[in-house]
């Protein structure tokens, strides 16, 4: 049966991989060390299905409220694939991310962390969960800030509730470039505070960083993790 839109998605795909893997050969980095995360918010289950059987095995989201009836839709169908939250995560719906996420990738304040390791810790069948800090990278809304005056979104506060909470485990940083930014410029500062990050948790080495239109500069400063929405899934219509 033909099925025009997995054969877009392929085509996408294809053509995804093939610039992260390009990225990796010009800074020397193998490829198998970038790890392809398909951000599928406002597209629905359906394409998560596709993308399944075209080998993507980690899916990213944005909203709890779309996020958890797709990951329930997935594996309804029998399909196994690993849930990354990547939006802004609201304390009140850390019960039920911690019920279908693999890896939160947007934890930006103590308050956060603390409200997490509680909703990992009620859940049954639920050992631990990887968790990134969102560093901000110009100071603003969204994302630990690095030397902040405020304890509780203090890039150091954070990183150090999540090393010493129950059931969370630190696994690295995530940023967005800021829109006016020079993706160059913004990856160059998140290589630096993240080796001063990995300095004092050897193991905290991941870094989720890179969009569709910025992961080739993602990857040259240490990217582990690009997370690719309009690239693979097509333009989304305007948020409003
Ligand atoms: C939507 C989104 C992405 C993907 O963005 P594209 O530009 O469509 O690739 C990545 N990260 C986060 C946090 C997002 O919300």
């Amino acid at each position: 049966m033909s099925d025009p839109r997995r054969a877009e998605l392929a085509a996408n795909l294809a053509a995804v991989r093939q610039r992260i893997s390009a990225a990796c050969a010009a800074t020397g980095r193998d490829s198998a060390a970038v790890e392809l995360v398909v951000v599928t918010k406002t597209y629905p289950a359906a394409d998560v299905l596709r993308l399944a059987a075209l080998g993507v095995l980690d899916v990213g989201e944005n909203r709890d409220q779309e996020a958890a009836p797709k990951a329930a839709e997935v594996a309804a169908a029998g399909v196994h694939v690993r849930w990354h939250f990547v939006g802004r995560l609201q304390r009140n719906k850390c019960r039920s991310v911690a019920g279908y996420a693999d890896m939160v990738h947007s934890v930006d304040s103590v308050r956060l962390a603390r409200a997490l390791s509680h909703a990992v810790t009620a859940t049954e069948n639920r050992a631990s969960l990887d968790v990134l800090v969102q560093v901000s990278l110009d100071g603003s809304r969204g994302g630990a800030v690095v030397g902040g005056p405020e304890p509780d979104t203090a890039l150091d506060e954070v990183v150090a509730a999540i090393a010493t909470a129950d059931g969370l485990r630190l696994r690295g940083l995530m940023a967005v470039a800021p829109l006016e930014w020079d993706p160059e410029q913004a990856f160059t500062l998140l290589a630096k505070i993240r080796a001063g990050v990995v300095q004092n948790h050897p193991t905290a080495t991941l870094l989720s960083a890179g969009m569709s239109g910025d992961l080739e500069q993602a990857i040259r400063h240490g990217a582990t993790h690009v997370r690719v929405g309009s690239a693979v899934l097509g333009q989304r219509p305007a948020l409003r």
